[in-house]
């Protein structure tokens, strides 16, 4: 019997764009959301989120807060 390592291998697979599925392949276009860190294939992704979940994002920013 051939026990084939390979066959039980953790999947490799990227991680899913949080808006279209897509793998994603290149880090860096990410969100940080008050239910956790999303992240997107591409910029294009990133933009369209923010704009269906602007009141989900959470800055995160160095600058001060602009409490008026
Ligand atoms: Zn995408």
């Amino acid at each position: 019997m051939t026990a084939d390592p390979s066959s039980t291998r953790d999947t490799a697979s990227p991680y899913a764009c949080d808006l279209c599925r897509l793998p994603v392949e290149v880090s860096g276009f990410e969100l940080m959301t008050v239910t956790g860190v999303k992240r997107f294939c591409c910029e294009g992704c990133v933009g369209v989120y923010q704009m269906l979940n602007g009141d989900t994002l959470v800055e995160d920013k160095d600058g001060q807060l602009s409490e008026a």
